[in-house]
């Protein structure tokens, strides 16, 4: 490619709106553009780094076993309301009706597709397992799209889903996928993590999420320093939950009775309740229990919202309310919610009868065990209590060594998702026996667009972006540092034609501009090796080949360049 000819148009100003350093780079060097709020058009750079993130998931995805398939973006209801889902998902998803009135979304994610596409192809137990997956733009109309790529409303997702006759294969499905993405991550050059995440069950290790470790991260996670636990601190908190499990062995746990009140919430919300609201309850001496809603993000949302109005009205709580409060996840309270600076709390009017508390706490410092009623809080008036989350003293549950704590971008998630919609949707295989059963299901979740803005958060310095070579729009670019100059445009061209012949990923910057624009450009764009071609090297037929990361130059001889850039 000849950078003449590239669509790349770089911005000498930030724009305004950019809040992330990836976006700002990938609008300043000409990677892409903003459309409107959440939405972005990929230029050529921004695309071939695309492309080559793609390539290296399907090569992973394929050696795994999984096989590609492309599934409609449009989605008719009818299935989501199967599953239970259509109403479940609420707000993010986007809706449209065709000319007939006929309703369907835009998918935000597509276990019933896929699920209604295999129990119609898959009778028996010699048909599993199939594992299948898909590269396509996925829509959710999120609450807060921000911060670019990260989080749009139009992004690129590998979604795959695996089907297996049951729990133990599934698990085999699993480790298959954890490992790829361990690979695919690797080997875009990532600094991440696999945490386990919250699966909406306590403990257990259901799901994993990918983080890549990044300050501008919107989730935070702990990790041990001595061995490889590692969780996101979100609601759900599944290392806490261990701990706790761990501390309360031998104590009675009890499910939160649906009560009536929990009921209402849900409907108030709009969601199936035994879907996303779920309580456990810990009693501690029959006195002191730790509750905890379970839910997806719209859930703790509106909890938060809760806290942050003191009412039930489902109106949506502001960044600045949220900050306020400093909240990151709240719990609902049917009969009420009080909440004081760093605590908010579940209680369940059946469950106050029987165990006088519920506590829990999303902030460092409050205490999630050990809630003395008497002196943590007044039981008769009040359901709030001081209880700790996690603090820095909190020592990993697998070693006890101390934890250590930092910010990441979810890049991908691997889940066990059971048999959750296999029984939704019906589809089922005759075993051995010529039983039915349902098949048991996974679903594993890249996010393309996301990765590459992850990339630039960690590889970045003052004067651009830094590329992972495997993802980098070109790998190498030559400079003649003047173009109008014969003898180094054609020593350029050909190590040009060579490097192509040798299939590296090369870009010729054939323009006439001054060598400072071109080296500028070159280090905004983040090349991971530049070729500079100039009279003082030449006379000794050398070239200098200098690295984008550390910033080391070489000189070296012309007819070596390709064995050196490999
Ligand atoms: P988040 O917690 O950030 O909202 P999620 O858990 O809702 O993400 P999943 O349903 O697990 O997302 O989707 C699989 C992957 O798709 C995520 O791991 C993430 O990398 C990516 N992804 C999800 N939402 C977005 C978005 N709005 N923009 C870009 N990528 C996204
Ligand atoms: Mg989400
Ligand atoms: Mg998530
Ligand atoms: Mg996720």
């Amino acid at each position: 490619m000849l950078a003449s000819k590239l669509y790349a148009p770089t911005l000498r100003e930030v724009p305004s709106d950019a809040d992330v350093v990836s976006q700002q780079l990938m609008l300043r060097a000409g990677f892409m553009r903003k459309v409107a709020n959440g939405l972005y058009s990929f230029l050529p750079l921004g695309w071939r780094s695309i492309k080559k993130i793609e390539a290296i998931i399907r090569e992973e995805m394929d050696r795994s076993g999984a096989q590609e398939v492309m599934m409609p973006i449009l989605q008719p209801a009818d299935i989501w309301k199967e599953s239970g889902r259509w109403n479940a998902y609420g707000a993010e998803m986007m809706r449209i009706n065709d000319r007939h009135d006929v309703e369907y979304c835009l998918g935000p994610t597509h276990e019933e597709m896929i699920t209604t596409l295999v129990k119609n192809e898959i009778n028996s137990y010699r048909q599993l397992p199939v594992n299948l997956y898909q590269i396509q733009s996925k829509f959710r109309d999120e609450r807060r799209p921000r911060y670019g790529l990260m989080r749009s409303r139009e992004f690129i997702m590998k979604d795959g889903y695996s089907f297996d006759i049951d729990d133990a294969a599934a698990d085999v499905s699993y480790k298959t996928m954890y490992d790829a993405y361990s690979r695919i991550f690797t080997r875009c050059g990532l600094t991440f993590r696999p945490v386990e995440a919250d699966s909406g069950a306590i403990g257990g290790s259901n799901t994993h999420e990918f983080m890549a470790i990044a300050e501008a991260g919107e989730a935070d996670i702990i990790h041990c320093s001595a061995c490889d636990y590692a969780a996101n601190i979100e609601i759900g908190k599944p290392g806490i939950m261990k701990q706790v499990e761990e501390d309360l062995k031998e104590l009675e746990v009890v499910d939160t009775p649906q009560a009536s009140t929990i009921e209402a919430v849900a409907e108030m919300l709009n969601l199936p309740l035994e879907k996303t609201i779920k309580a456990v309850v810990y009693a501690i001496e029959d006195k002191v229990i730790l509750a905890m809603v379970r839910g997806d993000h719209d859930v703790n949302e509106v909890a938060v919202q809760h806290a942050v109005n003191g009412s039930v009205e489902p109106e949506m709580a502001t960044p600045e309310q949220l900050e306020k409060v400093g909240l990151t996840a709240g719990f609902i309270s049917p009969v009420g919610l009080k909440q004081t600076d760093d605590f908010a709390i579940v209680v369940d009017e059946s469950v106050m009868e029987t165990y006088n508390v519920c506590g829990g706490a999303n902030k460092a410092d409050a205490h999630y065990i050990n809630i003395n009623p008497k002196r943590d809080f007044n039981t008769e008036d009040i359901i709030v209590a001081p209880i700790r989350l996690i603090t820095k003293d909190d020592v990993c549950p697998e070693c006890h060594s101390p934890l250590e704590y930092s910010k990441g971008i979810e890049v991908g998630q691997v889940f066990k998702l059971g048999t959750k919609y296999s029984e939704s949707l019906q589809a089922t295989y005759l075993d051995q026996n010529g039983r039915p059963n349902a098949m048991v299901m996974g679903c594993y979740g890249i996010g393309v667009s996301r990765t590459l803005a992850a990339a630039i958060e960690q590889y970045h310095d003052e004067n651009g972006i830094i590329w992972p070579r495997a993802i980098a729009p070109f790998e190498v670019v030559i400079v003649p540092i003047n173009a109008k100059d014969e003898a180094l445009m054609s020593t350029s061209t050909t190590i040009y034609d060579t490097l192509l012949n040798d299939k590296v990923d090369v870009l010729l910057d054939d323009r006439k501009d001054r060598a400072g624009v071109k080296f500028k450009d070159a280090d905004l764009i983040g090349y991971p090796l530049r070729i500079t071609v100039s009279k003082n090297t030449l006379e000794s037929n050398e070239v200098e080949i200098r690295i984008r990361k550390t910033g080391e130059a070489i000189n070296c001889p012309i007819g070596e360049v390709s064995g050196k850039v490999q």
